[in-house]
This record gives structure tokens, sequence and C-alpha cells, in this order.
């Protein structure tokens, strides 16, 4: 893990402007760091999944910023943000996108394709990312014989297979029940504990209060940072 710098996360002034005049984000600046579990939360068409993509270097921003892992974005190539995409980054999205009819274990041994291992040893590290999810009694089960939280535990071992820093997670509840849901969120705490960084994107202001940061979004902007907030109640004696 590279720690040198800031945060794991750092955005600094952070636009994105869709087809010339669909501005998604407007000067976004936050920061992540090692370890944190964050909830990034807003309402729809706020933002969120254009701050995903930046985070996730799926996309570059427009102007601005963005520094993940201490790597500046704007300076690496296409092969050197897939690079970095492989080795630092484990995503989960709200409709689980497992492969459908190829067994749980290889679903999550899929994870590392690229990572240069052989076969036997991507099964043995799937086979023990399904345990951690509380899954090592369903190798061979095919996603559709799973139920949705089931699903979205297979596709957080695929996630967290590869032992990414940063876990992104975009609405991984939107599709479950809410006990399955609450079981998802619990797993994700236990990665967190386990000392990965977990940043979740969610609609839901429930699910981010039980989170100890949230960030707010609204119109392409971070509008509140609970932790920048507490830092400055705290700063402002009480009188
Ligand atoms: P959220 O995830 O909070 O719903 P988004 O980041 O998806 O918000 O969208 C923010 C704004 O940017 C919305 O107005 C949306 O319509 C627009 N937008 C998002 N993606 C695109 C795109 N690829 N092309 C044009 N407009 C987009």
């Amino acid at each position: 893990m590279s720690e040198e710098g800031g945060g794991i996360v750092e955005l600094r002034d952070v636009s994105k402007v869709y087809g010339g005049d669909v501005a998604a984000l407007r000067g976004a600046s936050m920061t992540v760091r090692y370890g944190e579990l964050v909830g990034i939360v807003g309402p729809s068409g706020s933002g969120k999944s254009t701050m995903l993509n930046m985070i996730g270097t799926l996309d570059r921003p427009t102007s601005g910023t963005v520094r993940i892992a201490g790597r500046d974005v704007a300076r690496l190539s296409d092969k050197e943000l897939s690079a970095l995409r492989a080795t630092t980054i484990g995503f989960v999205f709200q409709q689980f996108h497992l492969a459908s009819g190829v067994p749980v274990l290889d679903n999550v041994a899929d994870g590392l394709l690229y990572s240069g291992v052989s076969i036997r040893e991507r099964r043995r590290r799937a086979k023990e990312a399904l345990r951690r999810v509380g899954l090592g009694h369903r190798l061979t089960h095919r996603p559709h014989e799973l139920s949705g939280g089931e699903r979205q535990r297979v596709a957080i071992a695929r996630a967290v297979v590869g032992e990414p820093d940063l876990l992104l997670a975009d609405e991984p509840t939107g599709n479950l029940d809410s006990a399955s849901g609450t079981g998802v969120m619990t797993l994700l705490r236990e990665l967190h504990e386990g000392g990965t960084t977990v940043v979740v994107i969610t609609h839901d202001r429930d699910i981010a209060a039980g989170l100890p940061r949230q960030i707010g979004m609204l119109d392409g902007r971070v509008v509140d940072d609970s932790q920048r907030d507490r830092a400055q109640r705290e700063r402002v004696p009480a009188c």
C-alpha cells in the first residue's frame, strides 16, 4: 500500500461537462484518506455516478485534478490507468454484474484474470474470498441459484479477491430487500475494519447515516462533508 502524500482519493476542483453543455460536476473537491469508510450521498442527478467514474478512473475530468493512490490520473496513459484500476480498485455495482451460467467460484476467480497468477491459484484465492463473505458453501452454484443478497456477496468477493486498497460500491443495496441490504453493509464495514478503504455511493440517507463520514452532493457540487463540518464545529469555541 503506498501512502505518499494525502489521501487515497484526492479530487481538486473537478468539473465534468458532457456534450459541451451538461455540467455533471462543477468544481467538486474532496479527499478520502487511507482506511476510511465514506458515503457519497445525494439525490438522483446530483453527480454521484460521475463522481464514481472519476474516482474509479473510468473517465477523465474536463478540468481539475484527480489523484488516486498518489497518481495524477491526467498523467497516466490508458494502459497505465487500466493497471492502476486492476491493482488498486475493486468495484461493486447495484446490478451485481455476474456472468450468468458461470459457477460462483469462477465468477470470483475471474476477478484475478489479469493478475498473472495460475488458474489453480486464482481458484484458491476465490475460495478464500467467498469464505470471507460467508459463501464458502456455495462455490458451484450459478448466480441464478442465489438470492439477491448472496449475488451481491459474490460480487463483493470478486471485487476484493485481488485485495484492492480501495473498494467502490455504487448503490450496493439498491436491488436488495432491507435484510439483505443490512447484511451487505455489515460486510462492507467488516472489509473496512480489515483495512480496505471503502467508498459507498448512495441516494439513501439512512444508509449514509450509518457510515462514519458522509459527503453530500447536489447539482454537481460537494455541499457538505460531515467530517469537515465536525472539524469546523470543534474549532468554533462554544459560548
Ligand atoms: P447521479 O448519479 O447522482 O444520479 P449523474 O452523475 O448520473 O448523477 O448525473 C449528473 C448529471 O449529468 C445529470 O443531469 C445527468 O443527466 C448528466 N449526465 C450524466 N451522464 C451523462 C452523459 N453520459 N451524457 C450527458 N449527460 C450526462
